[in-house]
């Protein structure tokens, strides 16, 4: 027998809506660039609107994409910082029946040429400080149509159209389309840290489903009192998922546009009595500076009102979520995912009757943390055996959940998914232990393991206990090749300004935590480590750098 409930699609249009209507008098503050200044640096003005007046235009956005003849499933990218013009596209894209195609503009302009292609972009939206680009955009994507400049432009470019008065010389979109709620959405590529970008193609039914599991107490925690700066960028994972799930419960919404200095971050959360942010850790050193800076001064920020920094993309040193906590009273919540989860899998909340400030309390918060509902975690080993979850054994981490790719834009990838007793599972290439309460820990990624003598080293363990040590500011630890062992640890380490550190002093400081084998057999010093187009650190480029690397 069946239920006698209603089958409702689950549509981003009724996201839409719920702003136009209950939050219309919501804020959405964005930073826009107002030209540069003498340095070349971006001077910040800050603009704001309302929920309502995004609706409208997101509207109107759908009504103009409709009127150049576009068809449903057609895709419309975007190489656009966090703003709202780009909050406008999330909502507008998908509603009219297109697929909102969020493009990362950090990577290299043939790459992002590449992904264009690949996707079969019709249309471009393209921030006005990304013009420059156009002409080789155009000459490299043929199937490109119309090229839309969100912003003033400084110059006249030939054959491009100016967003703000083409949306609004278009009524709002009269009626939604049809659409079921597994039509494509959204798209995104991962960034290739490992491999070719691939992309994934979130449905509608997915976004409405992440938006409702990411609001939570217990998950991101985000209603309608809050304030929610993403730092993390839109074009990165749907700026992970907060434009939608903010939008679904009313919170304001900041954005930071080109802006993501500590500086910058701080004074804008402090005007904007911002409650919850999210970034990855590289941000999040750049504030913590910043407000040690200023508390040093004697003029601390006031931020009061912020009471989570979510922080993910990479793994959170235990050593930077007590810093936030001990010296600034900000606490972190850790939270993983990828491109391929939309990405929300799990959130590293502490349960009750662990007090979120004790040792226990912060050894829990530095792991990844536990599924959020309907997401289901596991491991495997080589040939795709389950394994224990007892905290210590690492495996294949593997991942299913109606939020999870089930495969790759045009089937590339097929590696990446495994049948298991009927099952579809989602193989992340991260390798990670589970523990008997369902926390997570990631050890690596399956790639930047070491492998010494046959067993697993985890850099990432490694790495957070070097960046410990008090005159370390960042610690990247890399396999280098062992005639005897294949790979062995190499710790590459940047000092804090004005400090130096020796091996033995880092072996010293570290040696209690770990077995002796997996101590590190060098450590070099430099400058700066290599960072990705989704402030990651580069690991492929150092093994490159440091692939003959021998101490002897
Ligand atoms: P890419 O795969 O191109 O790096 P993603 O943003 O999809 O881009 O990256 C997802 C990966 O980032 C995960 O598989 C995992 O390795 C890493 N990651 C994400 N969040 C965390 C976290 N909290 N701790 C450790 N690693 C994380």
């Amino acid at each position: 027998m069946q239920g006698n409930m209603m089958q409702v699609p689950l549509t981003i249009p009724f996201i839409l809506e719920r702003v136009r209507t209950v939050f219309a008098a919501r804020e959405v503050v964005s930073l826009l660039a107002a030209g540069r200044d003498e340095q070349g640096q971006p001077i910040p003005k800050t603009h704001r609107t309302t929920y309502g007046a995004v609706a409208d235009r997101a509207l109107r956005l759908g009504a103009a994409l409709q009127g150049l003849g576009l068809q449903k499933g057609d895709r419309v990218a975007t190489l656009a910082v966090n703003s709202f013009r780009h909050l406008e596209a999330y909502l507008g894209v998908p509603s009219a029946g297109f697929v909102v195609h969020t493009v990362n503009i950090r990577l290299h302009p043939e790459q992002i040429a590449w992904i264009l292609n690949h996707a079969g972009d019709r249309v471009l939206l393209i921030e006005n400080v990304f013009a420059a680009m156009i002409p080789a955009i155009k000459a490299a994507c043929p199937q490109l149509e119309h090229v839309v400049v969100l912003g003033p432009l400084p110059q006249s470019f030939p054959g491009v159209l100016d967003y703000d008065s083409w949306v609004m010389g278009h009524e709002p979109l009269a009626r939604y389309p049809d659409l079921d709620e597994n039509d494509a959405a959204g798209m995104c590529y991962t960034s290739g840290t490992t491999g070719n970008p691939k992309g994934v193609l979130y449905s509608h039914r997915s976004t409405i489903l992440h938006s409702l599991v990411s609001a939570p107490k217990d998950a991101l925690n985000v209603g309608e009192a809050d304030a929610v700066l993403p730092v993390v960028p839109m074009f990165h994972v749907n700026a992970w998922g907060l434009p939608y799930t903010c939008a679904m419960f009313g919170a304001k919404q900041v954005f930071a546009g080109v802006f993501s200095d500590g500086k910058s971050l701080a004074g804008l959360m402090q005007s904007e009595q911002v409650t919850l942010t999210a970034g990855v850790p590289t941000i999040w050193m750049g504030l913590l500076a910043e407000l040690d800076r200023a508390k040093a001064d004697g003029q601390p920020y006031d931020l009061s009102r912020l009471t989570r920094l979510v922080v993910g993309g990479s793994a959170a040193p235990e050593v930077m979520i007590r810093a936030f906590d001990e010296r600034h009273g900000l606490e972190m919540l850790q939270a993983w995912g990828m491109t391929e989860t939309h990405p929300l899998g799990t959130a590293s909340q502490v349960p009750p009757e662990v007090s979120a400030r004790s040792d226990e309390g912060y050894t829990l918060r530095a792991k990844q943390g536990r599924a959020v509902p309907l997401v289901f975690l596991d491991l495997i080993d080589e040939q795709n055996e389950r394994l224990p979850h007892d905290g210590k054994t690492m495996g294949r981490l593997i991942v299913r959940g109606p939020w999870i790719a089930q495969e790759y834009y045009g089937g590339e990838g097929k590696g990446s998914f495994l049948t298991l007793d009927g099952e579809l599972w989602f193989d992340t290439g991260d390798i990670a232990t589970l523990d008997g309460r369902g926390y997570m820990h990631i050890q690596d990624r399956a790639k930047d393991l070491i492998k010494s003598g046959g067993e697993w080293i985890s850099s990432v363990d490694l790495e957070n206990a070097i960046m410990a040590h008090p005159a370390v500011s960042q610690c990247a630890v890399i396999a280098m090749d062992d005639p005897k062992w294949d790979e062995r640890p190499l710790a590459v380490v940047v000092p804090r300004p004005g400090q130096t550190v020796t091996h033995q002093e880092l072996l010293d400081f570290i040696s209690p935590r770990f077995a002796k084998w997996w101590l590190p057999d060098a450590t070099v010093l430099t400058d700066a480590i290599p960072i990705g187009a989704t402030g990651k650190f580069l690991k492929r480029e150092l093994r490159d750098e440091y692939r003959g690397y021998s101490q002897h």
